[in-house]
């Protein structure tokens, strides 16, 4: 058992059709645990630093739009080897291509709109966990 933490946006899309129960039951359900979680406005200069690594691609402004267009839940989610287990419960960017089972293809609507984030490495979590929360916020 490798207990790690990773971090998980519920994206403006799910919170606009009222989704973040349901996705949060998945997420309990896959033995996750939500350590900490509050729901925000991101503002614009929070989405381009937190996808900063995007920088270059054309879909940069449209990501940026679409992060700062509603409220999204930002979490901290804690399990055996989170990082992975998220990433597979997630399932692939593009929903068409997510497989059966997984967030996005019960939930998002578009390669855009795709209802959630989930931290692609444990460094990487570490990084995007510190932009959001304080050491106090999370209670494991
Ligand atoms: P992820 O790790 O599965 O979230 O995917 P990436 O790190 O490759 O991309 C980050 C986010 O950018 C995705 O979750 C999408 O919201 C968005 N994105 C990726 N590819 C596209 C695209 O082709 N068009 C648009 N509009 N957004 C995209």
């Amino acid at each position: 058992m490798t207990i790690e933490r990773t971090f998980s946006i519920i994206k403006p899309d799910a919170t606009a059709r009222n989704r973040t129960g349901a996705i949060n039951a998945m997420i309990e359900q896959a033995g996750l645990r939500i350590v900490a979680q509050k729901r925000i406005r991101m503002s614009r200069q929070e989405a381009e630093t937190f996808y900063g690594v995007h920088r270059a691609r054309p879909f940069f402004g449209e990501l940026v739009d679409f992060m700062t267009s509603g409220p999204v839940v930002v979490q901290v989610l804690e399990g055996d080897n989170a990082v992975t287990a998220y990433r597979d419960l997630m399932g692939a960017t593009d929903p068409a291509k997510a497989g059966p089972g997984t967030i996005r293809k019960v939930h998002a609507q578009s390669i855009g709109e795709n209802s959630v984030h989930g931290s692609d490495a444990a460094a990487t979590a570490e990084k995007e966990i510190a932009q959001f929360f304080a050491g106090n916020e999370i209670v494991g």
